[in-house]
């Protein structure tokens, strides 16, 4: 059966053009980046050029502020663990924000600190996901080292209103980590126009491998390392470099840069249809994705009378691969944190899905969801003894 994959935010396929840069550095040219041979120096100049590329793509003064690490996960982790311990030692505050929404990778962090002396304000969010930037302003202490927020959710899509961010912290001179993951890509990510002091990003969301992501640290910003050891990325990050995947992401981002724009129109005109499709066919239905304010591509539905999870589960064997709120949480059945925080009443939770659309998804394929969905959907709910009450 051919399948629709409507995924993305959980990840996307490998582009050829990134399995084709790849290659060579599995096979020939093996060498590390940390020998001063011909081999060591072509992996250091495949290394230096994949840099150089993500520096562009985020418009990042100089190569050197661009730090690769195992995964964006890791990028989130050192970022904000980095200046905890950092201005721990220097006695100088244990007060970080960040918002109720946040990927697990800054949220379980954010919680381990607590276990360890920090103190964490969680902001909360609109009906969206949004944060308030009043609550924001509240919010900051004497004692707060860092402000950590996301630029685009991976559930909802909302975008958060970075760059405003940053000039309230750049008045109180508190840096700014921002998880962009899902954004890099698909919004315009440019460190100068947002601002920030740090920025995590990750080469599978953009058509890249797993396993490789990598730190924005602007010039200047001082924190200390998550792993130690040699002096590998500048002595921030201790490991031989993953050659091969970071090629892998210097190529991803390099096309991010070339497609953004096409992509973009492509997405907004899919999503738009989705969205009208579903409207038209489907009757209580609830969009938690702001339509005016979200990353192109990210449609999250709830629907009433519906249990998420069994709709998932029917639609992948018509071939269709869709997410109930983020793939961390499926397979628990603890609705998720996000649908949470936007006021959804847990019932709403549960009866939610995401669809994540990329580059390759075709109108027609568009048309075969609008199509099974509704059909679907009415079936569950025609056993649904709440729906028959009706
Ligand atoms: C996927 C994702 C991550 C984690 O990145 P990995 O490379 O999978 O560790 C972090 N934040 C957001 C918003 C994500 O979507």
């Amino acid at each position: 059966m051919k399948r629709i994959y409507l995924d993305h935010n959980a990840t996307t396929p490998v582009h050829p053009e990134v399995l084709e840069a790849m290659l060579p550095f599995m096979t020939d040219q093996f060498g590390n980046g940390s020998s001063i041979h011909t081999y060591g120096r072509e992996a250091r100049n495949a290394i230096d050029d994949a840099r150089e590329q993500i520096a562009v793509l985020i418009n990042a003064k100089s190569p050197s502020e661009i730090v690769f690490t195992s995964t964006g996960t890791e990028a989130d982790n050192y970022a904000i663990k980095g200046i905890a311990e950092l201005q721990h030692s220097r006695n100088s505050g244990n007060h970080i924000i960040t918002s109720s929404i946040e990927h697990h990778a800054v949220l379980h962090t954010c919680q381990y600190l607590e276990k360890h002396g920090f103190e964490v304000t969680y902001l909360p969010v609109d009906r969206y996901g949004q944060i308030q930037l009043d609550d924001l302003r509240e919010a900051i202490r004497d004692t707060t080292i860092l402000i950590s927020i996301m630029h685009a959710n991976n559930e909802t899509g909302i975008i958060e209103p970075i760059a405003e961010v940053c000039k309230i912290a750049q008045e109180h001179r508190i840096p700014v980590h921002t998880d962009a993951v899902q954004s890099v890509g698909k919004l315009p990510v440019d460190v100068q126009a947002l601002g920030v002091n740090m920025l995590s990003l990750s080469a599978h969301k953009i058509y890249g491998p797993k396993g490789i992501g990598a730190l924005y640290l602007r010039r200047g910003t001082r924190l200390e390392n998550l792993l130690h050891g040699g002096s590998h990325e500048r002595n921030r990050r201790a490991g031989s470099e993953n050659v091969p995947s970071i090629v892998g992401l210097g190529q991803a981002a390099a096309l991010a840069k070339r497609k953004r724009e096409t992509n973009l129109e492509h997405l907004n005109q899919l999503t738009n249809k989705l969205r009208k499709g579903l409207h038209e066919r489907i009757n209580y239905i609830h969009e938690n994705s702001d339509p005016e304010n979200s990353l192109p591509g990210t449609l999250n539905m709830s629907f009433e009378y519906i249990e998420g999870e069994s709709l998932i589960l029917r639609l992948d064997m018509e071939g269709i691969c869709v997410s109930t709120g983020s793939a961390c949480t499926s397979g628990s059945m603890e609705p998720s944190h996000v649908l949470a925080a936007l006021g959804l009443p847990p019932q709403l939770a549960q009866g939610t899905v995401r669809f994540s659309l990329g580059k390759d998804n075709t109108e027609a394929e568009i048309d075969e969801v609008i199509e099974k969905v509704p059909k679907i959907v009415e079936q569950m709910r025609s056993m649904s003894p709440a729906y028959k009450r009706l």
